[in-house]
């Protein structure tokens, strides 16, 4: 059914990656409901987002019935979590249901999380609740906005069912779009397995699928992880850029497109502490704001353990040397990326040497100051505006931050460009709305007694996020005392 919903699909997982999946169905659900259709994506992927609007995409997004040329799938995947390897994860709640093309020329996943059990369920009841969804919903879309590489939600269905969590909750569908669900732990699996000729069938796949620039190459497994390092890198930068903590940063949940992916404890911060946790699981601060990257770097060593066979099958040695290089190398890498992030937020246009000490110098000034992390760097156009105090009142003492401002004002005058082109540029690099973590809960609470305005506003708000919109200044406020310290809960 559904030929004119206008999916055009065409599945290589499915087809040139037999042995890595199980072929899989959703469950029928009591009453499927669209609650939102995320129309410009819609339109993106070629979709007919009016043919969509109700039943139709009611019935293909909670996965009760196929599109025409959908191949719906369970993956197969393991993955570190916490540190300690699970050799059998897998959607456990999730189907690829098939890829498409999109107008730009991009093979996209569409993906169901939430669509019944499967083989990979292990415990669980392969459902997901509405609150974890329109959560997913909305940071995903957040980050789009904010320039940063990420899965993107093209629906959310209600089921009528009441899933039992902690109580009953409204059942949810999340219908996902990505560049590809493949993960460090989907490599993880086979070589957990002793696999290797699946390893390198899926190296293959992903080289062709995410870099194609190197498939003709003799040394295109270890320029693999050379990639996937790079992608990591660049994307754990942007997420300290806007203080994002994604919470469970484990090695299933690790794309090897360097898409953010699976959104569950995930929250930002106000104040700038690198310590900051907000998972309830996350008891030992393993994924805390400021160990990101590190994290990521482990996460890397693990991908790069189920490469070896790959990289030099004749010599096990030189293989993990090599590896090891380039695991090693990711400190660099990632101080790079980091540095291009914060000459933009800083208006720096000149790549100078001492600029990795002002930019950490100026996090230095913003320790245990009770700044806000957002405000301030939208601030800063200001500042370089020779408009300092609105940045200053942010501090509880702003001394620290006065000497930085002079070594600012320093390397400014190093600058060729404008100071009005500058500050335009650098309000394009300092978001003023980000998803304020109190504004994330009420407009989930709100939902759940089915009002999504102010989920829709939000929504609205956090999908123009460098643009002043007016009447939305409390938007751009961190979550007021009373909100108390964050703790976030697992997206199941
Ligand atoms: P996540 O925490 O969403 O990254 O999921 C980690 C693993 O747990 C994956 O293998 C999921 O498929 C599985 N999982 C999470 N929630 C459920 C659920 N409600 N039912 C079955 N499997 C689940
Ligand atoms: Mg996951």
């Amino acid at each position: 059914m559904n030929a004119f919903t206008g999916f055009a699909f065409d599945n290589s997982y499915a087809r040139d990656l037999e042995g890595f999946y199980v072929p899989w169905t959703g469950a029928k659900v009591p009453a499927p409901t669209l609650l939102r259709l995320n129309r410009p994506l819609a339109v993106e992927l070629g979709l007919d987002a009016d043919a969509l609007e109700g039943e139709a995409g009611a019935a293909i997004f909670s996965g009760a019935e196929s599109p025409e040329g959908a191949t719906p799938l369970a993956m197969a995947y393991a993955g570190h979590q916490f540190g300690g390897f699970s050799p059998q994860l897998g959607d456990g709640r999730a189907l690829l249901i098939g890829e498409v093309i999109d107008r730009n020329g991009h093979r996209r996943d569409i993906h169901l999380k939430g669509s019944g059990r499967t083989p990979f369920s292990r415990g669980g009841d392969g459902k997901a609740v509405l609150g974890p969804v329109l959560r997913e919903y909305l940071i995903g879309e957040a980050m789009y906005a904010l320039g940063i590489p990420t899965t993107r939600a093209l629906a959310a269905v209600t089921t009528g069912e009441a899933v039992e969590r902690d109580g009953y909750q409204p059942g949810a569908v999340l219908a996902r779009v990505a560049a590809s669900h493949l993960r460090v732990g989907t490599f993880q699996f086979f070589a957990a397995r002793g696999e290797t000729d699946k390893v390198r069938q899926l190296a293959d796949y992903a080289i062709a699928r995410h870099y194609p620039d190197i498939a003709d190459r003799d040394d295109r497994y270890i320029e693999l992880l050379r990639r996937v390092r790079d992608a990591q890198a660049a994307l754990v930068a942007k997420w300290v850029g806007v203080g994002f903590v994604h919470g469970v940063m484990n090695t299933d949940n690790m794309t090897i497109s360097g898409e953010t992916i699976d959104y569950g404890p995930c929250a930002f911060i106000d104040s700038y502490d690198p310590k900051a946790v907000f998972s309830s699981i996350d008891q030992l601060g393993r994924y805390a704001y400021g160990n990101q990257p590190s994290i990521a770097q482990w996460n890397l060593a693990r991908f790069a353990e189920t490469l070896l066979e790959l990289i030099n099958p004749a010599d096990t040695d030189d293989a993990i040397r090599q590896a090891t290089n380039e695991i090693n190398a990711f400190p660099g890498h990632y101080q790079s990326a980091w540095l291009d992030v914060m000459r933009a937020k800083l208006g720096l246009a000149r790549e100078l040497p001492d600029d990795i000490n002002l930019a950490n110098d100026l996090h230095t000034a913003m320790e245990g100051q009770n700044v806000d992390f957002t405000k301030l760097f939208r601030a800063m156009s200001g500042v370089a505006r020779g408009n300092a105090a609105p940045a200053q009142a942010l501090f509880d003492d702003p001394a620290g931050f006065d000497e930085w401002r002079g070594r600012y004002d320093l390397r400014l005058a190093q600058e060729e460009i404008g100071s009005t082109a500058r500050a335009a540029a650098m309000d394009r690099a300092n978001p003023l709305y980000i998803p304020r973590n109190h504004k994330v809960e009420e407009a989930l609470q709100a939902a759940l007694q089915n009002d999504m305005a102010p989920f829709d506003r939000l929504l609205a708000v956090l999908s123009d996020p460098f643009s002043e919109q007016d009447g939305c200044g409390d938007y751009a406020e961190p979550a007021p005392a009373d909100f108390g310290r964050y703790k976030t809960f697992c997206g199941t």
